[in-house]
């Protein structure tokens, strides 16, 4: 290298947008000696992992509760990065309950992977033992291999495998609906094989459950700080307008200025990305790859109740609209540490296109009447305070074919990457997927400044009789 060029690790990277990829990206990158300048529109970081204050409440609410797996390596990195891995508690058990509130606990045991969780699922009482044995079978025909996407959904799978509509719809919908948000006959199946080999059958650390401990923008929002105390900045309501990218580097428009980078990183949604590309032909081939990705929505229903309607932290809530409990005034550290006084649940219903049209009463109402199904003290308590978060766009979906649309990080303008859950990264639309793509941008873009920095880490190995199959 030329003795007047600037290092590589000097070099100016603007990155657009403040989820989780663009904050994985930053953060990595102002480690690596990059001048990291990150551009949001919001006055917030996390993007759709985050929160805000309630209007005409003192509530802080996560725009929905977001779970990850021990399997998550690169996202538990990125926490240990900022400092924060100590603000995830971890759960080892998984309780399903039906209507009428008989209940299981799945949990590991003993036994060597991928049998470590049979005792607790010989054990449960929410299935028969036809629907046990069935889906003991079908999970031994995923964990040799991780099967190609080769067009086919995953309940037509199910059923070529001799699934009964039981086990489907207390075991496998569940299951599948919450980690893929898609319906199982709009989910490919490599997808779903993915979440039972990494997450069921691996070892019993790649499935514990994580829940965040505050809000989800106060977790994240320490990236700005890391970040900053490198040297860069982290500019908040600075939408981007336009981009153009030549050889020497990348000019942004925000608010009708220009601002110079020797890199850029676009880590919008793909519907945003898609507007910010730069003019040029190079760009008709990836609008129109990005035209063929579909979203699907989630819904959280958040309810305050005068009292406890139930001692758990979490739950599976089988056969009805709603789906999973999150019981927050036990989750959240700074309501576990006060005094208790009522209580507030958060329920989830994933793949939800049957509520993006109700209401907010009728959703309310709804969820209100079912939950008194599971935890009969409901029907006691009063319910002081409700709220409907409806996130229409929450991720892409699986669906089969999909991943033949999931464009690289790496682009047709040599300084310009792109990074999102919607990127492809093999993972589905997750925080580990967005924080893969940040990590896969930024490895991208300092292997094209001769300067290669590795920021991915490996997956967890498996265990026991999984290191058979790798
Ligand atoms: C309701 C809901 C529940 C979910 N539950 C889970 C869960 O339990 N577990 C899990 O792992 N994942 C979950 N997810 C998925 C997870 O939130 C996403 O996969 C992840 O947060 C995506 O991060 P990202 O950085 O790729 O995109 P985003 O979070 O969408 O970030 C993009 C950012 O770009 C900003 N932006 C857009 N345009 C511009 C512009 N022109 N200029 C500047 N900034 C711009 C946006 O404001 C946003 O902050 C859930 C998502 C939703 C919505």
């Amino acid at each position: 290298m030329n003795a007047d060029q600037p290092s590589p690790q000097r070099s100016s990277v603007a990155i657009v947008g403040g989820g989780l990829a663009g904050l994985a990206a930053g953060s990595a990158l102002a480690d690596a000696g990059y001048q990291v300048e990150l551009f949001e529109r919001r006055p917030y970081l996390g993007g759709r992992a985050s929160s805000y204050e309630l209007p005409g409440t003192a509530e802080v609410v996560d725009n929905c509760q977001h779970v990850l797996l021990g399997c998550c390596t690169n996202l538990i990195d990125f926490y240990r990065r900022l400092g924060v891995e100590q603000q995830i508690r971890w759960y080892d058990e998984i309780t399903f309950i039906l209507p009428g509130g008989r209940s299981s606990t799945l949990k590991p045991g003993a036994l060597p992977p991928p049998f470590h969780a049979a005792p607790s699922f010989l054990d449960s009482t929410v299935l028969d033992l036809k629907d046990k044995l069935a889906i003991g079978r079908a999970m031994m025909a995923l964990a040799p291999k991780l099967p190609k996407d080769d067009g086919e959904d995953f309940l037509s799978w199910l059923l070529r495998h001799g699934q009964p509509q039981k086990a489907i719809n207390r075991f496998w919908m569940p299951v599948l609906v919450s980690a893929l948000n898609e319906d199982l006959d709009r989910m490919s199946v490599r997808y779903a094989a993915q979440v039972f080999r990494e997450s069921f059958l691996k070892s019993a650390e790649a499935g514990r459950m994580g829940v965040p401990s505050v809000p989800l923008s106060q977790l994240y929002g320490t990236a700005a700080d890391y970040i900053e105390a490198r040297g860069g900045k982290v500019h908040m309501r600075a939408a981007v307008d336009s981009v153009r990218a030549d050889a020497d580097g990348v000019q942004l428009c925000i608010g009708g200025e220009d601002v110079h980078a020797d890199y850029a990183i676009l880590a919008t949604p793909f519907g945003g990305v898609e507007k910010l590309l730069p003019d040029g032909s190079e760009a008709e081939g990836l609008r129109n790859q990005l035209r063929n990705l579909e979203s699907s929505p989630i819904t959280g229903i958040h309810l305050w109740f005068d009292r406890e309607v139930t001692p758990l932290e979490h739950a599976v809530l089988l056969e009805r609209t709603i789906q999973w409990m999150f019981q927050k005034s036990k989750i959240l550290a700074t309501r576990r540490d006060s005094a208790p006084s009522g209580s507030y649940l958060e329920l989830v219903v994933s793949a939800s296109k049957t509520l993006v049209e109700k209401s907010r009463a009728e959703i309310i109402e709804m969820a209100v009447r079912e939950l008194a199904e599971f935890f009969p003290a409901v029907r006691e308590a009063t319910l002081t305070k409700a709220t409907v978060i409806k996130e229409v766009h929450a991720t892409f979906s699986p669906t089969p074919g999909s991943d033949a649309f999931r464009p690289s990080q790496v682009t047709p303008w040599p300084r310009l990457f792109l990074a999102g859950d919607w990127t492809a990264t093999g993972w589905p639309s997750t925080m580990e997927g967005a924080v893969r793509s940040g990590y896969g941008a930024a490895e991208a873009l300092t292997n094209s400044a001769s300067n290669a920095n590795r920021f991915l880490v490996p997956d967890l190995p498996a265990k026991g009789l999984m290191r058979l199959f790798g």
